[in-house]
């Protein structure tokens, strides 16, 4: 039996935001990112310990700005380390609120296993986690000679999981750029991501056309709010449909449990709130017989690290999204997380097992730290 967590009483906040370039324009069925903007957030404890946590909000799925968070954070300051729960303060939904909530209980997780020496997985799971977890490589968009240049590369720097952004052109440019990963990487794990592109019809013709190509599964074919298509398209496909983009809203959440709309759920701690969050719903799915798979949202290596924690402790299952690290021209640490040979070892130092570096931080930071102590 694990014993009682000691509490975590933080008396300082603190937070910075910040802007890491990417190194390449990335784009997605949803838009092209240029750099990845976040907020830093750190608790510290009265012996000086400190925890760390990040929001970054992707504007396009829904998730608000920095601004917005950094507005909550000058709402509601200090009153978010009161109360039996941290960020018990926050409304219960709106711009910036989940990357904020996901701050607070990473942050909060990583000081809890500083103070207990144990790892964030550990404090997350019952069993043992694992040191190290799958990943996917990640390719955007591009043409099919372009895909099969970068599939090519992936694997030969290990990766065995390859996922293509789809739902940028047309269904038949898809399906050439499908056929050319297939061909340039004929043993590799082909996985699917149409970021919502597509209405009902054309979703159907793709999954189609892209079945001869041996599919691993389908990210969110069509967009988030429409369950009873993608509970249809689950139903019929004859490969793993996953629900990403409309996992965010809790009500959707709600139907695609209810209605099994989904043979995967993508769990984004910064888009459900956090770690403990992202726990919750993967044991609901567990029980429907839904799998799951950890992803970023393209986050500093404190994020990454995070969700490296969140996949360490669930149970075997597909790759993880945690290879975006890759695609970050900065970081706040001096060494970025990234996978090797496919894998990402998951730090195994106390909290997440990562420091930010001051020097790192500077270059990218967009504004002076802010603090605030409880009173
Ligand atoms: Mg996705």
């Amino acid at each position: 039996m694990t014993p009682p967590a000691p509490d975590v009483r933080p008396v300082r906040l603190r937070w910075r935001p910040f802007r890491l370039p990417m190194r390449a324009r990335f784009e997605a069925a949803h838009g092209v990112m240029a750099a990845r903007e976040g907020v830093l957030l750190q608790l510290t404890d009265d012996s000086g310990r400190s925890g760390s946590g990040e929001a970054s909000p992707i504007p396009s799925f829904g998730m608000g700005t920095v601004d917005d968070v950094l507005a909550l954070l000058d709402a509601h300051g200090a009153a978010l380390l009161g109360g039996a729960v941290l960020g018990a303060a926050l409304p219960e939904g709106g711009p910036g609120v989940s990357s904020l909530r996901c701050a607070l209980d990473v942050a909060a997780l990583d000081l809890r296993g500083c103070i207990e020496g144990r790892s964030v997985a550990s404090l997350l799971g019952e069993d043992a986690p694992a040191s190290w977890v799958m990943a996917n490589a990640v390719i955007g968009g591009g043409r099919a000679s372009e895909v099969s240049t970068y599939g090519t590369a992936a694997q030969a720097v290990g990766y065995g999981v390859l996922k293509l952004k789809v739902g940028v052109g047309t269904v038949a440019e898809d399906i050439r750029r499908v056929a050319a990963l297939r061909d340039a990487c004929p043993e590799a794990l082909i996985r699917l991501d149409a970021n919502g592109a597509w209405d009902e019809v054309t979703a159907t013709e793709a999954i189609e056309g892209f079945a001869p190509f041996g599919i691993e599964l389908l990210e969110q074919p069509v967009p988030a709010g429409e369950i009873d298509a993608l509970a249809r398209i689950n139903a019929a496909a004859p490969y793993p449909i996953a629900a990403d983009e409309a996992v965010g809203d809790p009500a959707l959440l709600e139907r695609i449990l209810e209605q099994r709309a989904a043979r995967i759920i993508v769990l984004k701690p910064m888009v459900l709130g956090g770690l403990t969050a992202a726990r919750a719903v993967a044991a609901r799915a567990a029980e429907r017989g839904i799998g799951t798979i950890v992803t970023t949202t393209f986050d500093s290596s404190v994020g990454t690290a995070a969700a490296a924690h969140l996949a360490a402790s669930l149970a075997d299952g597909p790759a993880h999204g945690l290879s975006t690290g890759e695609h970050l021209a900065a970081d706040l640490v001096a060494r970025t997380l990234v996978p090797e040979r496919g894998r990402l070892a998951v730090p195994q130092a106390p909290g997440l097992g990562i420091e930010i570096d001051e020097a790192s931080l500077e270059v990218v930071a967009t504004a002076p730290w802010r603090e605030m102590d409880v009173r």
